[in-house]
């Protein structure tokens, strides 16, 4: 598809190319004909690599990307950045995205998710009289953090609970005021937890699903969480970057929540996870509470009506198959790792 006004194919610019979400909205983009630049904080070469061991497209694919090594938080950098390359659209995922460890680091997440959402917003309200970019900012169901109603929208007011959430609470505040100051264009997507076998080891779904399937292969004998009186709305990550994409596709900027409108316990993940490998969780799970967080979020669930309608985007995968789908890989990944000597 090329469907750039001018016959060339369009120009994507991610940030946090080499995370989760970034890896599959690049295979998203490569698919729909865009060149896309990606910006991380490693060196070019080992970014490369990084992307090449996860990303699956063909190899000539790879000359469609171009790698970017900057700190987001560096705006003359960023400027550049932008102005050199022009994209037609910039998907900002880059942050600081864990929010325990945003408790541990809270300077170094206001820099990564406050300043560099800023550093986007100013690079594009600098060029935008000769420029037209899209900014995608990826906000969160975090800013919701204990909310007095469930499911959410977009209505809902913020009580953000952590370090991270305060830091996307700026990011989404500075998207909207600069939307509404300059009139660039910037959609907000308040996502809720989607995960998949790319998730990292950080999280507790992937946690949870490498430590059930290192459990079946007789390579640990328990799980150590924080708490268990939590829950969340868990969806499909492939399935939440093609919303980005779709928001970007609309003729004006909104925001959006996406999520799937339903709420699971750990409990429950817990169940799936080693029911999957034929275990009872309640044998090998332990609770420490010195791994609880300081504040935990209330019933975070989000009602994506709004994106129903407007972007026709609903999640497909059911909680049931995502978190299967999620152990057979880290069964294939210890497998692998067994039988490399
Ligand atoms: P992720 O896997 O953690 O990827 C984020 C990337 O940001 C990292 O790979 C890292 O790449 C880059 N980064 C830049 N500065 C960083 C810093 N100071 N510390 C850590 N990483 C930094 O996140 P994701 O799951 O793809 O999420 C994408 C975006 O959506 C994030 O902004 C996240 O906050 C937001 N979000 C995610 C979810 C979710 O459930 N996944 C839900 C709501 C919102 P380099 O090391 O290459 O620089």
């Amino acid at each position: 598809m090329h469907d750039h006004a001018d016959g060339e194919p369009k120009v994507a610019l991610i940030t946090g190319i080499t995370g989760q979400d970034g890896s599959y909205l690049t295979e998203l983009l490569l698919a729909k004909g865009y060149r896309v630049h990606g910006v991380s904080r490693a060196p070019v070469e080992a970014a490369t690599k990084r992307l090449k061991r996860v990303l699956e497209v063909e190899p000539g694919d790879f000359s469609r990307i171009t790698l970017h090594a900057a700190e987001l938080g560096e705006s003359d950098r960023i400027f550049d950045l932008v102005q050199r390359l022009r994209p037609n659209e910039i998907y900002h995922l880059g942050a600081q995205s864990h929010v325990g460890q945003s408790f541990e680091a809270p300077f170094e997440t206001l820099d990564a998710n406050a300043r560099g959402t800023l550093a986007i917003l100013d690079a594009v309200r600098r060029l935008q009289t000769d420029a037209s970019i899209r900014v995608y900012q990826a906000s969160t169901s975090e800013l919701f953090g204990k909310p007095r109603h469930f499911p959410q929208t977009e209505e809902t007011p913020f009580h953000p609970r952590n370090p991270y959430a305060c830091s996307k609470a700026y990011a989404f505040d500075v998207s909207v005021c600069y939307r509404e100051a300059y009139g660039v264009y910037v959609s907000n997507g308040i996502q809720y937890n989607h995960e998949s076998p790319r998730r990292s080891l950080r999280f507790v779904s992937r946690k949870i699903v490498h430590a059930a399937a290192r459990i079946a292969a007789g390579l640990d004998d328990r799980l150590v969480l924080g708490t268990l009186d939590v829950g969340r709305d868990w969806g499909y990550a492939p399935e939440y970057v093609e919303a980005m994409w779709l928001m970007l596709q609309q003729p004006e900027a909104e925001d959006y929540v996406i999520g799937t409108n339903e709420w699971h316990p750990l409990s429950e993940l817990l169940e799936i996870a080693f029911e999957r490998v034929g275990l009872e969780w309640r044998d090998y799970v332990r609770t420490d509470s010195h791994l609880a967080r300081p504040a935990e979020t209330g019933r975070l669930q989000g009602d994506y009506t709004k994106a129903c309608t407007q972007l026709g985007w609903r999640p497909k995968t059911s909680f049931r198959d995502l978190i299967n789908l999620m152990v057979d890989a880290d069964v294939r990944v210890v497998q692998q790792e067994q039988s490399t000597p």
